[in-house]
């Protein structure tokens, strides 16, 4: 186990192959949000930092790129297989500095893994067509070149996960990388460069660059060495970043945020769907983009429902994510709980009924802790700013519905446009659900939250910039397409 504890531990950064120290910058405290101690330090890059991880991405483009799919995709394999000997390790650090529980940390490791093994097998497979041309005697084709060095800009909430669905896509379709992980999770980012290090990387194709996003974030976007940003993030940030890279003529893919739906039909089976609400909402704290949110119920089965789903709440065990008997961790960050908390407040006083939970939990050994008891609001109105915003905390609010033409109404009624799910029997009613929901991830009879990645994932509407992420997708952001024609 190398956890680092002590005060002098610090994440550097990684450029050109080299663990490097940001001359000038200051170091920002990792806090712990279980428990409020310190997990380490790492660098506030400055613009000198981050010009050279831009410099070095770019010089080891020609050798990457001269590599073969198959041969790049060995290092993926590589990569997958370091990930693998550290696991427990990996998802202890992404526990200790994020909170989430350590079941479900482990989880996100090895999908990490799989990501990587999957992609690495993109290296051989077709990357265009062969079309008949309109001339005589001529080949007509399409193939793919890389976009050249792509900045990845991730959020604390899946340390691992997010980085490797982008960074993985990334390397194998031949680009180079300069990686800006949240200030939250550097720990997490830092043992998955190492990983890749330790898989033998070439210098220079993946450079990791810690600090502020709102100093790194704006040369990045303005960079003249960078081809393509690949960011996940709040709406607010994402938006400034694909303004600036518009202006800049970077390629750019945003994935922001959610305020996930789930409708709960006369028909449904009322345990799963109380078991999918709570595991949707308040699974990782409910600080997933996919997060259950909105719970959409109808009048014919709400009492029923509402009394099942308080039982269950109940018994939900809140604790540091380290704890085997916790069930869900602390907010990531004081801000985070702060947030939260503020959101408890604003709904309480636009006069939705809070029938459970939405206390700070702060007595004993929670006192320097970041937790928020779990919340369920009942009649909450569509205008409401707990039904209109995104939350990212365990609250959930329960609305009163008389058909399924007011739960869609209800379940559209928002700017976001990511994920939701349905709990019926009824197949012409889940058909006509999926035609009329506005968001990319559509479920049924499960949770909002449940991402795949061997299939495209991204939102609708405000969530996102309409690109795709993961799965075959991800060709589309991490290549060009060139048309060639040849006259015999
Ligand atoms: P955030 O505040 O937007 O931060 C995301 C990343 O952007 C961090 O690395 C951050 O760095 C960086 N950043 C901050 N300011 C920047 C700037 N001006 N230019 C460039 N980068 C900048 O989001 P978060 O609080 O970490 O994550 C929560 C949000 O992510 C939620 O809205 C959630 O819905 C969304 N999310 C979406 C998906 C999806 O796939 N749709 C998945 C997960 C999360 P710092 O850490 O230094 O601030
Ligand atoms: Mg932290």
């Amino acid at each position: 186990m190398t956890i680092l504890k002590s005060e002098s531990s610090v994440c550097t950064n990684y450029i050109g192959g080299e663990w490097v120290s940001s001359p000038e910058g200051d170091l920002i405290e990792n806090i712990n949000p279980a428990t409020g101690e310190l997990v380490c330090k790492i660098q506030s890059s400055t613009s000198e930092d981050v010009k050279a991880a831009v410099l070095s991405a770019e010089e080891a483009r020609k050798e990457w790129n001269g590599l073969t799919g198959a041969e790049r995709g060995k290092f993926l394999y590589a990569i997958a297989s370091k990930l693998e000997e550290r696991k427990e390790e990996i998802a202890e650090s992404a526990t200790l500095e994020m909170g989430k529980t350590y079941p479900e940390t482990v989880g996100e490791v090895q999908r990490a893994i799989d990501i990587f093994k999957y992609y690495a097998g993109e290296g051989v497979r077709s990357v265009g067509d062969v079309v008949p041309s309109t001339a005589k005697n001529a080949l007509l084709y399409t193939t793919r070149t890389p976009i050249g060095t792509v900045a990845v800009i991730t959020p604390w909430n899946f340390p691992i996960a997010i980085p490797a669905w982008k960074i993985a896509p990334a390397l194998i379709y031949g680009n180079t990388v300069v990686f800006k992980p949240a200030q939250e999770a550097p720990l997490t980012a830092t043992k998955l460069v190492e990983c890749m290090e330790a898989a033998g990387l070439p210098k220079g194709v993946i450079n990791l660059v810690h600090g502020k996003g709102s100093v790194v974030g704006p040369i990045l976007t303005e960079s003249k060495g960078i081809n393509g940003i690949s960011f996940t993030g709040s709406n607010a940030v994402g938006k400034s970043i694909g303004k600036s890279a518009f202006e800049n003529g970077i390629k750019f893919q945003l994935e922001m945020g959610g305020k996930n739906p789930i409708i709960i039909l006369e028909d449904a089976d009322l345990d799963l769907a109380v078991d999918a609400t709570l595991s949707g909402g308040m699974k990782s704290t409910g600080q997933k983009c996919t997060a259950t949110s909105k719970v959409i119920v109808h009048e014919g089965i709400y009492n029923e429902f509402k009394i099942k789903l308080l039982e269950k709440v109940k018994t939900l065990q809140v604790g540091n994510g380290l704890d085997s008997d916790s069930w869900l961790g602390p907010c990531a960050s004081e801000r985070q709980m702060k947030t939260v908390l503020s959101y408890i407040e604003k709904g309480k006083s636009e006069g939705a009924d809070l029938i459970f939970g939405g206390n700070r939990i702060d007595h004993g050994e929670f006192a320097s802790g970041f937790y928020v008891e779990p919340a369920v609001f009942e009649n909450v109105d569509s205008k409401m700013t707990i039904a209109r915003e995104e939350i990212f905390g365990p609250v959930i609010a329960l609305m009163k519905v008389s058909n399924y033409e007011e739960a869609i109404e209800y379940a559209n009624d928002t700017s976001f446009g990511l994920s939701a799910s349905v709990f019926t029997k009824n197949i012409g009613n889940i058909l006509q659900f999926v035609r009329d929901i506005e968001v990319g991830l559509v479920r049924v009879n499960s949770e909002t939250a449940g991402v795949e990645y061997q299939v495209p994932f991204g939102g609708m509407k405000e969530s996102s910039s309409h690109s795709r992420e993961q799965g075959q997708a991800a060709i589309e952001f991490y290549t060009s397409v060139k048309t060639v024609f040849i006259q015999e």
